[in-house]
């Protein structure tokens, strides 16, 4: 690999013979990150200065050159003065955008380390592999990988319309794209289509990829898709969604603010275009 390496981030496993002078650490209480109280990633000599010991350490791998690595914490630790403990969601604002991603590594890896000591077939205690990112049983060789759970998120369209949802659990008033988790056995497109139909009785195809997103609450891969309508009539009374209906370009409903997630992107886009167009 002699070329430069294309990636900003470059994961690895394994713990550098040197750290470097000023390594990243992403420390966690569950899944809290330690920041400053403006919510940026305190620099490693103040968390050494506070005597904060790790429970279990990991190394993440090198952000432009810089090694990560994350901190499990006890899950009673107090927040040292001038620290807080904060939870990736209210961090998208303050933290700059490549180290929330690796926060989001962080969060998940910590955790994936803490539920996997054990082999989950026969109950050995479990070693780390070499080779890769991964736990396995010196008795029985069960590997266990960190886990990812890949859902859908889709902007189905008829026109100028587009189909949103609100969930019970939204703040009042919000609506958002149709999202849901990819069952075992089924593709990412097979999964719009049953979810769509599913929540909203409507049947949908040419489900098309738009793009992707890493979301660790708690640790989902989320795939973006836009589809087209092409029969049915909404009916929510099925499944878990509060609300469901056609929103024209430009008559959309509130939804939830800001620019971080694919669920706006996907939303955006739509806008563009059907402004644009
Ligand atoms: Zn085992």
């Amino acid at each position: 690999m002699s070329e430069e390496s294309p990636l900003s981030f470059v994961p690895h496993h394994v713990f550098p013979e040197d750290p470097g002078a000023a390594p990243l650490c992403f420390a966690f209480r569950k899944r809290e990150m330690l920041v400053t109280e403006a919510g940026l990633l305190p620099p490693v000599e103040v968390i050494d200065e506070h005597g904060i010991e790790a429970v279990r350490r990991q190394y993440l791998g090198a952000l432009k050159g810089v090694h990560c690595y994350s901190l499990e914490l006890e899950a009673e630790l107090k927040a040292p003065e001038g620290l807080a403990f904060r939870d990736l969601r209210m961090l998208f604002g303050s933290l700059e955008a490549n180290l929330h991603a690796v926060a989001g590594r962080a969060v998940q890896i910590i955790e994936w380390d803490r539920t996997h000591q054990f082999c989950g077939e026969c109950g050995e205690t479990m070693v780390l592999a070499s080779s890769d990112r991964s736990r396995s049983c010196p008795s029985c060789a069960t590997p266990m990988y960190p886990r990812l759970a890949p859902a859908m998120i889709v902007a189905v369209e008829r026109g100028n319309e587009i189909l949103l949802g609100r969930s019970p659990h939204f703040p009042a008033g919000i609506y958002s794209v149709l999202a849901g988790f990819v069952e075992p056995g089924e593709s990412a497109e097979e999964a719009v289509i049953r979810e769509v139909y599913e929540e909203t009785s409507i049947v949908c195809d040419n489900v098309q990829y738009y793009s992707s997103q890493a979301w660790p609450f708690p640790n989902s891969l989320m795939l973006g898709f836009t589809a087209q309508y092409v029969s049915g009539n909404i009916d929510t009374e099925a499944d878990e969604l509060e609300d469901a209906d056609w929103f024209a370009v430009d008559d959309l409903p509130t939804t939830f603010p800001g620019n971080i997630s694919i669920s706006q992107w996907l939303l955006n886009d739509f806008i563009e275009r059907k402004r644009g167009g």
